[in-house]
């Protein structure tokens, strides 16, 4: 892969947050063809799984096992989620690239998703980036604390923008390497996503908010992604078919689908790396291993590509 022809990095969470929020288990073997063919297609980065126990999310049980195998893709970059220490030395024991721990701007939600306070997961990121420079740098992740429910949140409501401003701040403090901005309840419309991302620059500095997680729940996704690619992000996580959401955070379905974001970026002039093609054959290898009950969204997968389209 040459990440300097990569203008917008397409992060695919679909693994992670799109499997975590359907009740069928993938098989294994399902998922590497998937994570497989995603690769093939371009895509840049991969979110393969969380490592949180498995009686709480059994659908992601085998992270580890899939970090290993997305690990053996040549210039693949691969992510996973930790909420917590134990989670995020399974992570560095299995090789991830990339760890994001989700820091819940809503403390309501934070104590349903991951059952901690703000004090006592400030703490876990401070233990985590300790053992982060413990390990020998070549095998060191790069960790980012995701702040989830920025934009609003399902059991407290609005979420005061100066609020995840102190969190970002805690995060960077506490060791983090960034920040991200995630509207885990697809509550957030395209002026809040200009304003909140400069609001947390002036705090921490350009370079470390870079990316941004959107859910279409109320159908704003990628009119968010235009004012995100405006405001200067470059890093957009989707995920294919649009499947996903928060078990925790009830109606908060559908990530922004990837399919139509790459349409999307190639058709704005902003290479992905990304073939949509294959694209779309990576969704068939999804499609041929999810029971018929689940649906896959999309509007460029069921239209088709406009004749004579062309990459950026
Ligand atoms: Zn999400």
């Amino acid at each position: 892969m040459n990440n300097y022809s990569i203008d917008v990095e397409v992060s695919e969470v679909g693994p992670r947050d799109g499997l975590q929020s359907i009740s069928p288990i993938l098989p294994t073997e399902a998922k590497k063809c998937w994570i497989s063919a995603l690769a093939a297609a371009g895509v840049p980065e991969v979110e393969v799984g969380s490592f949180v126990p498995a009686k709480v999310l059994p659908q992601l049980a085998d992270t580890a096992e899939l970090v290993e195998h997305a690990r053996g893709i040549e210039g693949l970059r691969v992510a996973v989620l930790a909420p917590n220490f134990r989670g995020a030395q399974d992570a560095i024991r299995a090789g991830a690239h990339k760890i994001t721990i989700p820091l819940s701007v809503s403390e309501t939600h934070s104590l349903k998703n991951v059952r901690r306070t703000h004090a006592q997961m400030l703490e876990e990121v401070s233990r985590i980036a300790g053992l982060i420079r413990e390990t020998p740098e070549n095998q060191r992740p790069d960790f980012e604390g995701g702040l989830s429910t920025a934009f609003g949140c399902t059991l407290e409501g609005p979420v005061a923008p100066e609020r995840v401003v102190q969190l970002a701040e805690a995060l960077m403090q506490a060791g983090c390497d960034e920040v991200g901005l995630s509207d885990t309840t697809g509550y957030g419309t395209p002026d809040q996503v200009r304003d909140l991302t400069r609001a947390v620059w002036r705090a921490v500095g350009r370079d470390r908010l870079t990316g941004i997680h959107l859910h279409n729940t109320r159908g704003q996704g990628l009119a968010n992604v235009v004012a995100a690619l405006d405001v200067g992000l470059r890093t957009i996580d989707a995920s294919m078919g649009g499947i996903g959401g928060c078990p925790f955070a009830p109606g908060a379905s559908g990530n922004i689908v990837t399919e139509d974001l790459v349409f999307l970026l190639e058709g704005m002039g902003y290479r992905t790396g990304i073939n949509m093609e294959r694209l779309l054959e990576a969704r068939q290898v999804l499609r041929d291993s999810l029971p018929e009950e689940i649906e896959l969204y999309g509007f460029t997968p069921e239209a088709g590509l406009p004749k004579g389209f062309r990459y950026a």
